[in-house]
């Protein structure tokens, strides 16, 4: 027998599903966060999956809400918490990277402070009421309104060899071609803070420029399927593994002014160190800022807005992986 499963007020018997909202206290105001506990009939691990961290990211609230529907308790084995918006404010009211409560990047602040800021102390609920007690973590973005992306999926190298080649192993099972990781597991990025506490946890990037396309949306729920496969949650049948092609994070590039953003690259593309990217043209005096790529490597997103201020993410390039650390 499974034991019960629950968070705040929701609730799920063994071999039942929940649906409904838990409130969370972010100190001026509180906010009501959407979830699905899928509590199965047969033990095994929790998983965790969350999309809306950022809002104007939609494929993945749009797959977390079509997977909630779809899992059945009865073929679950373990337990499924599935949170389609993370981050109400941003989610609903922004449809941006950064909340409207307080400007803050929840992505950059995890695993959060319950004293902090509303942004932070959202963080801090995310990691006490649905990260403590799981087993893996799955965490949907895309492409925003503004962002350019080739979908991918995203990890952290922890320095637990054993740990790692697990993630990278649920990495591989989303059918998704491009895996990035980080040599490290530092910084604010929830799946970094996950993984600093020896919890799987992987980075789903799927969709771009705030599209919404079910076609896309549904292969990422065949994806899901794929991981939950992986982790002996459902009795998915193992698919081919999808050849995987493992790069390593080489360069983030944010602009150093602000002015009108014209890129000179589209994503996918190869970029050589000392490259012009693209130009920051102030409009008052038409001075114009040469963007260089600092490295060598494939630009998986950019920027595609027209405006942009000093700290505005422009490019990011990821670089061959010398060897995929998650094999074998
Ligand atoms: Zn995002």
């Amino acid at each position: 027998m499974t034991a019960p499963l629950s968070v705040g007020v929701l609730r799920a018997e063994p071999g039942t599903k929940t649906r409904g909202t838990v409130p969370a206290d972010l100190g001026t105001l509180t906010v009501d966060i959407p979830l699905t506990l899928v509590n199965g009939a047969h033990p095994g691990p929790r998983v965790l999956i969350t999309a809306g961290v950022h809002g104007g990211e939609f494929t993945g609230v749009d797959a977390a809400t079509r997977l909630a529907a779809l899992l059945e308790p009865g073929e679950v084995h373990g337990q499924v918490i599935v949170c389609p918006v993370a981050n109400p404010p941003a989610v609903y009211r922004g449809r941006l990277g950064v909340s409207p409560l307080d400007g803050v990047n929840i992505n950059r602040v995890f695993p959060g402070d319950p004293d902090g800021s509303p942004t932070e102390r959202l963080a801090a609920w995310l990691f006490t009421n649905l990260v403590d007690g799981a087993d893996a973590y799955v965490d949907l973005h895309s492409g925003g309104i503004d962002e350019v992306l080739t979908d991918f999926v995203g990890y952290r190298l922890t320095g637990d060899p054993a740990l790692d080649a697990k993630t990278a192993d649920l990495a591989g099972a989303l059918g998704i071609e491009d895996v990035i990781f980080g040599m490290n597991a530092d910084g604010g990025n929830s799946h970094a803070a996950v993984a600093r506490r020896g919890v799987p946890a992987i980075l789903v990037e799927t969709g771009q420029l705030g599209e919404r396309d079910a076609d896309t949306a549904r292969r990422l729920v065949e994806g899901l399927y794929g991981v939950l496969g992986r982790l002996g949650v459902l009795d998915t049948k193992p698919q081919d593994d999808t050849a995987i092609c493992a790069w390593v994070w080489a360069a983030g590039i944010t602009a150093e002014a602000t002015g009108l953003w014209y890129p000179e690259f589209t994503v996918g593309d190869d970029v050589t160190e000392g490259q012009v990217i693209g130009r920051v043209i102030d409009p008052a005096d038409g001075q114009e800022h040469k963007v260089h790529t600092p490295a060598t490597g494939r630009i998986f997103y950019g920027m595609r807005g027209l405006t942009v201020a000093p700290g505005t993410e422009l490019a990011a390039i990821a670089a061959p992986a010398p060897q995929d650390p998650g094999d074998h």
